[in-house]
């Protein structure tokens, strides 16, 4: 709605409105030439075995290094992309490029590090994702072990039911889903069970507080409390202080991704990283 029932009932246009649409638009045009020009990249953030253990795996997070606005965060430009449909190219390009690399990776002597994307709720929805996830696992020679989907919690329990069965289909394959940004929708305890999901991730906004607010740190163990008992793996996101990493790993919860570890990173940086290579890289290489 660019136009607004003004006070005299004449229709004026709200200039900022009216300018935030524009650039919506302009940005929507500039998405359709981004994946053509290249303009798309991942940048990669570490899953550490905490404490100071080794990294894990990745996380691919979505960039796009626009012609003249800059680097672009995926806040700015998804939700576009969510609407106009756009997200099933992209999403498609994510999960082959973040393949590509993880080969890419295991060719250069680290075997047993896993990628996770990200998917977005019309791409978790839409009817060829199974294809397209297993023309990249074979493409790139990727064991589906070490593949994990990230869904959040809010698309899995739009229509639960349907969720058991896309992530039945998915993880029969082999690959592992993640319910992320946990604890900020409405999880059916129920479905949850029912998820064919192998781990959770505890949103960032409980990870933050987790000093502040005691009830974000009551939160936290009652998340991994519920994770440890459906036999789940727990993933606390957002870690940026050794205060919030004692307390969840005093928890139980070992597996850590936040900006105190490592931030998202160009893959030509992430040997910049603590622990890059661990002993077991090492012993795979002799
Ligand atoms: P997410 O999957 O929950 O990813 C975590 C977000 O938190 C990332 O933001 C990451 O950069 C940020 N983060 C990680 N550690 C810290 C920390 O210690 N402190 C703070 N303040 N932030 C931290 P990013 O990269 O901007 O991504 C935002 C969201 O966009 C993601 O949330 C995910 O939902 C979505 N997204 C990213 N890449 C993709 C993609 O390829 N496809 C789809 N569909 N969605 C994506
Ligand atoms: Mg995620
Ligand atoms: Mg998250
Ligand atoms: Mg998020």
């Amino acid at each position: 709605h660019t136009k607004n029932n003004g006070r005299n009932g004449y229709n004026f246009f709200q200039p900022s409105m009216n300018t935030l649409a524009q650039s919506q638009l302009q940005l929507n045009n500039d998405l359709w030439q981004a994946l053509d020009n290249q303009e798309l990249r991942l940048f990669y953030q570490p899953k550490y075995c905490a404490p100071s253990g080794p990294i894990l795996g990745f996380e691919a997070l979505l960039r796009w290094q626009h012609p003249t606005r800059g680097l672009l965060a995926p806040d700015i430009f998804l939700p576009i992309a969510e609407k106009t449909g756009m997200i099933v190219n992209i999403g498609n390009w994510v999960i082959d490029e973040a393949c590509r690399q993880l080969h890419m990776w295991h060719l250069q002597g680290h075997p047993h590090w896993s990628v996770a994307v990200n998917l977005s709720a019309v791409q978790f929805e839409q009817s060829g994702l199974v294809e397209t996830v297993q023309a990249a696992l074979a493409k790139h020679q990727i064991p589906a072990e070490l593949l994990t989907l990230e869904v959040t919690e809010t698309t899995a329990m739009r229509d639960p039911e349907e969720s058991v069965r896309i992530l039945t289909e998915l993880t029969r394959m082999g690959v592992k889903a993640s319910i992320d940004d946990f604890g900020t929708g409405y999880s059916s305890l129920l479905y949850l069970k029912r998820l064919p999901a192998s781990e959770l991730k505890i949103d960032r906004a409980f990870v933050n507080e987790l000093q502040a607010h005691s009830e974000d740190a009551t939160i936290v163990s009652a998340i991994v409390a519920l994770a440890q008992s459906l036999n789940l793996k727990v993933v606390a996101e957002g870690v940026e202080t050794a205060d919030q990493q004692a307390f969840l790993t005093g928890l139980g919860c070992n597996t850590l991704q936040g900006y105190l570890l490592g931030k998202p990173l160009p893959p030509e940086r992430i040997s910049e990283l603590p622990n890059f290579v661990d002993a077991a890289d090492a012993l795979a290489q002799l």
